[in-house]
């Protein structure tokens, strides 16, 4: 989608630090990063957030989990736990509008959030 940032990166128009890609799902680290571990993971299809998923595209949250599972096992996550996150709207905090699921490691986490 033209004036995306996440479309952008996908397609290599803004450079990002990249983990993972495939045919469905992109992953990058967060150029905020709130933990040690803090990446991205992003279907190619853009999807605003959550509240855009319908019977028709909810494959993509396969796709998504499935690829930060992955990624869990490269970054060695799992022995120690991790989180996945989806913020959606205003007070869930969503600041980017293609859908992205932020997994988060390496540190302790607080629940519940701030
Ligand atoms: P949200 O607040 O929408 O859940 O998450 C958006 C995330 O995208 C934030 O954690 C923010 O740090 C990250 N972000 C925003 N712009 C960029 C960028 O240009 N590159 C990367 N790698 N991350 C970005
Ligand atoms: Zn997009």
């Amino acid at each position: 989608m033209d004036n995306c940032l996440f479309c952008k990166i996908i397609y290599g128009q803004i450079p990002s630090n990249k983990v993972y890609e495939d045919e469905f799902t992109f992953a990058f680290r967060d150029i905020n990063p709130v933990a040690p571990v803090h990446i991205l993971v992003i279907p190619k299809l853009h999807i605003s957030g959550l509240t855009e998923i319908n019977h028709e595209n909810s494959d993509v949250i396969i796709q998504i989990t499935e690829t930060a599972r992955k990624i869990c096992k490269i970054e060695g996550l799992e022995s120690d736990g991790f989180r996945y996150v989806i913020n959606s709207g205003k007070y869930g905090g969503q600041t980017v509008f293609h859908l992205h699921l932020h997994l988060l490691g390496g540190r302790k986490l607080n629940w519940p959030p701030g």
